[in-house]
């Protein structure tokens, strides 16, 4: 994989499973798709990826974040069936303070910062 562009680095995951370790970056293969699309809905839609945790280094986006018909990281993570997400930073961007983290936990995902 080539490195990314630098003002796209800071938003970067890894998928990991035991027989997966494969990451992506914001807008890898399309300008503006967050990571988690990339990742798990355009690089692995083929795969189930229960009991995979995910690395990322922004907390995900959570629901009332996006606009529809898209579908905010938090929940494309509950979907998925995730079962472990470690973010990085808390996402300032997002209306409520760790909204998409909450999101997580009511899903029983378990989260570390
Ligand atoms: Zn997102």
């Amino acid at each position: 994989m080539q490195d990314a562009p630098a003002k796209i680095q800071n938003s970067r995951q890894k998928l990991v499973h035991p027989s997966l370790c494969e990451g992506a970056y914001r807008g890898e293969l399309r300008e503006g798709d967050h990571v988690e699309y990339t990742l798990m809905d355009k690089k692995n839609r083929h795969r189930p990826l229960d009991e995979c945790w995910l690395f990322a280094t922004l907390e995900p986006c959570s629901p009332g974040s996006r606009n529809a018909p898209k579908i905010p990281c938090s929940e494309r993570i509950v979907n998925a069936r995730i079962v472990k997400v470690w973010f990085g930073e808390e996402d300032l961007a997002l209306k409520d303070d760790f909204g998409g983290v909450a999101f997580l936990k009511k899903n029983h995902i378990e989260v570390g910062l």
